[in-house]
């Protein structure tokens, strides 16, 4: 079996391999075997530290006309941390069993999307087709492979978009990671939702615990979380009812923390609440005065502030005949037979650098009939479906790369 095995998938699993897991990243494994790809395809690559020691590798094959607005291929290097001992394989083998299934942390988030690109290229290359060397492109394609996605991207491509390399990359379109999809279609994400991480702080009446005190911290912190919870379940609801909605439609919220006491006979000053709250595109403002208006209704001097409050309402236009990049990726697609289901990502993905730049940015993992399993326990990817992806990415890239201005 293993004489046989495609080379690409060799590949796969051989990056797979490389301990790029947090919170200590093996960094320097990986941009070494970053290079040596490189190399392989007649790319150029630079070695971008933002922040000394979280290295971005970037990947360029000049086009004929490099003046256009060029692609980008972006992926992540790092991936987030495993529980061994609940796995079926060592996370970091890259055992392939007997059906083709590739365990591994990475494998759908998103290692398979870094390899998915080169490997396209490589075998455009071979086919004479546009790729550096001999036959190019029209339009300059970068490869960038970025660290520390997982913490938020804070120190990868948060700081590359704004240093001069990334100016210089004159970037017209980028692709990124979206996630597998249980059916025939695969997903496509033109947005995300907005992650807010909200502490409200509920003061109150202080005393002792034997009386009916007034204005008490605990009456305040119940009714904040009686709003919170039946807003939760009116969400879910509405998701529940109507099919076509997914997670990227809705807002979510979560109870996350609880804060204040002392001891039991002492009623306290103060009480906090934390709540993870995800917020699609087109429900800021809504969102805000709801949680204004139970605020001011929960009891006087309640405040909140913020852990994380991203107001991002760029989304990446992906209707027929409005966007060309939207319409190339699209009918690249379409030729390919791949169904495309159009949503707003549900979490957080390093497009949001990218789309706060007003660069047309789309998030897509070509993983159908998948399980999804990112950041989960046995993470695999069926190795006949990474090939198939290799395909898929051969008719998008170069339908994003030589589409005329
Ligand atoms: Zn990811």
């Amino acid at each position: 079996m293993a004489d046989e095995e495609h080379p690409a998938v060799t590949n796969f699993r051989k990056y797979v391999r490389i301990k790029t897991v947090q919170p200590k990243p093996d960094y320097a494994t990986c941009t070494t075997y970053l290079q040596g790809q490189a190399e392989e395809l007649g790319a150029e690559c630079q070695v971008v530290e933002c922040v000394p020691g979280k290295p971005a590798v970037i990947m360029t094959l000049p086009g004929e006309d490099p003046s256009l607005p060029a692609v980008l291929l972006n992926s992540h290097t790092d991936v987030v941390p495993v529980f061994p001992e609940h796995w079926k394989y060592d996370p970091f083998s890259a055992h392939k069993d007997e059906a083709g299934d590739i365990y591994g942390r990475g494998t759908q988030d998103m290692k398979c999307v870094g390899i998915q690109y080169l490997e396209a290229i490589k075998r455009l290359q071979k086919g004479g087709g546009g790729g550096g060397g001999g036959g190019r492109f029209l339009r300059t394609v970068h490869l960038s492979f970025v660290p520390e996605e997982e913490l938020g991207g804070l120190q990868g491509m948060g700081r590359l978009v704004h240093t001069e390399t990334f100016k210089r990359m004159n970037i017209g379109v980028a692709l990124d990671e979206g996630y597998a999809s249980t059916t025939d279609a695969m997903k496509v994400f033109y947005g995300q939702r907005n992650p807010w991480w909200i502490l409200i702080k509920c003061p109150g009446q202080p005393g002792h615990g034997s009386q009916f005190l007034q204005d008490t911290a605990g009456e305040k912190l119940a009714k904040i979380i009686n709003f919170f919870m039946a807003f939760r379940e009116q969400e879910l609801r509405r998701m529940e009812e109507d099919p076509k909605l997914t997670l990227g439609d809705v807002i979510t919220i979560n109870l996350t923390k609880l804060e204040g006491g002392v001891q039991f006979n002492v009623v306290p000053a103060e009480l906090s609440v934390g709540f993870d709250v995800r917020i699609p595109p087109s429900q800021i403002e809504v969102f805000q005065e709801r949680l204004d208006g139970w605020c001011k209704e929960a009891g006087e001097g309640i405040t909140y502030e913020f852990g994380q409050k991203v107001m991002e309402k760029a989304v990446t236009c992906a209707e027929d005949g409005k966007n060309p990049w939207w319409d190339a990726f699209a009918s690249a697609c379409k030729k390919m037979g791949v169904v495309l289901e159009k949503e707003i990502f549900p979490a957080s993905t390093d497009m949001k650098y990218i789309r706060r730049l007003g660069i047309s940015a789309l998030g897509f993992s070509p993983m159908n009939n998948t399980p999804v399993l990112l950041h989960d326990h046995n993470e695999y990817l069926n190795e006949q479906v990474f090939l198939r992806g290799i395909e898929i990415y051969a008719e998008i890239i170069p339908a994003l790369a030589n589409l005329r201005p």
